[in-house]
């Protein structure tokens, strides 16, 4: 069966296209730029790359662009061979908790959660809208970045603000990155061989969130009511002192848009390097002893370290931490730095293990009390195995 997963932004759309259940990535691709000036597009099919820039006015004109591609290079000979496509989305506020097939009504509640994501869930709709238009008979699948953290618990979900706060404006811990979660967590019950285990993954990209899962189940995570709270991340604070907000209106003159902006978009490694938001950078400036480089990898570290603390005794243990996404899949400082200042909890480094590269590896010796690994996340195949569970 033909599954498409897509990943449909404001300006963009990320396709793979799987066979499965044998899990095969027949084709992939991203559509850049839409409704900007210099649009195009770069598929990738059998190893080979086609890139080409052509005019895309909004998210129709790419899966016109992308149907063309796929019956060009007779990946399909008709659209009937389509027979479902899952779309990422990202908030599915406190009713999916679980990957659903698309009805009107859900639609209906993927738009009303566009107040809680204003960047994200207009966009998505959009994505959904073009191929429902373009491929009318292919199962619509929405597969959300909040359902894994559904099994949240009140005392944990909720602030300590008034509680109408959450029961009239929904204000509550919802959790993201929740596919990635869900997909390292799936991974590791089969890696370990048992449902009940105690686990800590590590999403660190340019956004990183880590949860505490328990036999399979999410009972906490890092980011909040909005991607931007928890660990330092690329460009986002993370945590901080919600009273930061009105003080630097006032000493700056700033209005509450562009100091959110700013904490999203100029804080986080960019804002405290003044460097760059990317790691990489980073750890140049750390060879290069720029002080505020080696400020930044010290407070991102500590954030990570801090969760995982906490977490390893909200679980009362932990058999396995996972380190995955661009970061954590390919730092080995970034992973050494954390394990090491873990190391009260009786974890060891093996670091010749650690010196690794977006591959799963076990990053730990035989005599840690708990094992670290390298878990190359895969959010397509996760969207494409909740589809292919809902549609077969
Ligand atoms: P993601 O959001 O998962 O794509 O991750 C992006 C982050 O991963 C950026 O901060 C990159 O600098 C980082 N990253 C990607 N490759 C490497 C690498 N080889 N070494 C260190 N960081 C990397």
């Amino acid at each position: 069966m033909k599954i498409l997963a897509i990943n449909a932004g404001s300006s963009s759309l990320k396709f793979k296209m799987f066979e499965m259940p044998e899990e095969i990535v027949i084709v992939s691709g991203l559509f850049e730029r839409i409704g900007i000036d210099g649009s195009g597009y770069t598929i990738k099919i059998n190893g080979e790359k086609i890139k080409k820039e052509v005019e895309l006015k909004n998210h129709e004109d790419a899966v016109k662009y992308l149907i063309e591609e796929l019956i060009e290079n007779e990946i399909i000979s008709s659209l009937d061979e389509i027979e479902a496509i899952g779309h990422r989305i990202v908030h599915g506020g406190d009713k999916y908790a679980d990957s659903v097939i698309i009805t009107d009504e859900v639609l209906n509640d993927i738009e009303s959660f566009s107040s809680l994501a204003p960047l994200h869930n207009p966009a998505n709709v959009l994505g959904i809208k073009a191929f429902q238009k373009l491929v009318p008979k292919a199962t619509v699948v929405g597969v959300f970045d909040t359902a894994f953290h559904q099994t949240l618990e009140e005392k944990d979900f909720l602030y300590g603000v008034p509680y109408e706060w959450y029961t009239k404006y929904k204000v509550r811990k919802y959790g993201f990155h929740g596919i990635s979660h869900k997909y390292l967590a799936n991974y590791m019950e089969k890696k370990l061989g048992k449902k009940e285990f105690k686990l800590i993954t590590c999403h660190l990209g340019n956004g990183g969130s880590i949860s505490a899962i328990k036999n399979g189940k999410c009972i906490d995570t890092s980011m909040g009511f909005t991607p931007n709270a928890g660990i330092l991340m690329g460009t986002r604070a993370g945590d901080i002192d919600a009273s930061i907000i009105p003080y630097i209106m006032e000493q700056t003159g700033m209005s509450l848009d562009e100091v959110m902006n700013s904490l999203n978009k100029e804080s986080g490694f960019l804002g405290v390097s003044g460097v760059s938001s990317d790691s990489r950078d980073i750890e140049e400036g750390i060879l290069e002893n720029n002080q505020r480089c080696i400020l930044t990898h010290q407070m991102f570290v500590k954030s990570v370290v801090s969760y995982i603390a906490s977490y390893y005794v909200l679980l009362g243990g932990v058999d396995a931490i996972c380190f995955s996404a661009g970061i954590g899949e390919n730092s080995s400082k970034v992973r050494k730095d954390i394990i090491e200042a873990l190391s009260v909890l009786g974890i060891k480094l093996d670091e010749e293990a650690n010196n690794v590269r977006g591959k799963e590896a076990l990053i730990t010796t035989s005599d840690s009390k708990i094992s670290c690994y390298v878990i190359p996340t895969n959010e397509e195949l996760m969207i494409a195995k909740d589809v292919y569970n809902l549609v077969k």
